[in-house]
């Protein structure tokens, strides 16, 4: 079986001036032309005066993801909606590079192949190829793994890679959304501004709702901005009868009480009934991402907590060598990155 150091790779966490783990982790390898490079990935920028990864890649704009801190480095990498989505969200301007998903980026002489994973709008997978041979793919967090390339190094995630967790197991109810839009007149979904907002919209004009939707003012800005063809879509009106309403979960209560109102999640702990429809692959799928993708290694890194250890254990059961973040033992501050 190969080890990292076989695929000519360095995985590394990094530690900032408190002495706390910064998140995710950071990877050095020589390029093609035997330049050696630093990729740092879903993680804060390092502060100026202490020396730059070559890129910051961003996989997509949710907040666990850090692109609130890397946005502001001008060695950014991100595809253009999570760029747009960034700044929409946290009022800055983003100062790195954007490209088209799907589309090839040079960058510090790596040429990095961009992949769509259908977990938010924007959100990218990275590809690339050191000097040895060894393609690295970093995933990202993944909805649909079906456009995802093969490789030798995986780096992924495991939100829901818990096997011995029954939560980790679920489908998305198409159907009981569409019976929930076609039986309740008057409806609201509670979700969340960036990510599942989008996804309810889509799946509404999938089924072929082609009335106006009404959201919140950022739910709103977010969707005009990011989906080509989200229909017609209006402020926050009085919320009764001619339109579908999509606002956070948390502003629920605040519209009247004689619309039907439902959570677009998989968690049980709201008080209105829940649709699962989620924005993630659940543990079969994920397994089935990594036999799909076929690695030689597999490096965990996302999320915090014990589903990195819980799935790496797991493909390690199942004859993939694998590791999770929390068993990295190169750790570098930030005066010796
Ligand atoms: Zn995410």
């Amino acid at each position: 079986m190969k080890e990292l150091v076989d695929l000519g790779v360095m995985v590394f966490r990094e530690k900032n001036s408190r002495g706390s783990f910064k998140p995710h982790l950071s990877i050095k390898f020589r390029s093609t032309e035997g330049k050696l490079v630093t990729f740092s990935i879903d993680t804060t920028r390092t502060p100026a005066k202490y020396q730059q990864p070559d890129a910051y890649l961003i996989t997509h704009a949710h907040s666990d993801h850090n692109g609130k801190s890397a946005m502001l480095s001008d060695r950014s990498v991100c595809s253009e909606k999570t760029a747009i989505a960034l700044e929409i969200r946290h009022d800055r301007k983003y100062a790195g590079r954007t490209f088209k998903v799907g589309e090839t980026i040079d960058v510090s002489g790596v040429k990095v192949h961009t992949f769509p994973n259908f977990h938010t709008v924007g959100s990218t997978s990275f590809l690339w190829e050191n000097e040895v041979g060894t393609r690295i793919l970093v995933t990202g967090d993944v909805k649909d793994a079906s456009m995802l390339p093969k490789c030798d190094l995986l780096i992924t995630e495991a939100n829901y890679g818990d096997p011995g967790d029954t939560t980790c197991f679920f489908d998305d109810d198409l159907e009981g959304f569409e019976n929930a839009v076609r039986d309740n007149p008057s409806i609201a979904f509670g979700a969340y501004a960036f990510g599942k907002a989008q996804r309810a919209v889509e799946l509404l004009r999938g089924f072929g709702y082609d009335g106006v939707i009404e959201m919140d003012e950022k739910s709103l800005s977010l969707t005009r901005t990011l989906l080509e063809d989200a229909g017609e879509l209006e402020y926050l009106g009085n919320c009764c009868g001619d339109s579908i309403c999509i606002v956070p979960p948390w502003d629920l209560d605040k519209l009247p009480s004689n619309i039907s109102k439902f959570v677009m999640t998989g968690r049980s702990d709201y008080r209105y009934p829940a649709i699962q429809i989620s924005d993630h692959l659940d543990a079969r799928g994920l397994v089935d991402m990594v036999k799909n993708i076929d690695p030689e290694f597999t490096v965990v890194y996302h999320p915090n907590g014990h589903r990195p250890g819980r799935f790496a254990k797991h493909l390690d059961s199942i004859g993939f060598n694998s590791l999770s973040i929390d068993q990295i033992e190169n750790v570098l501050s930030n005066e010796f990155v």
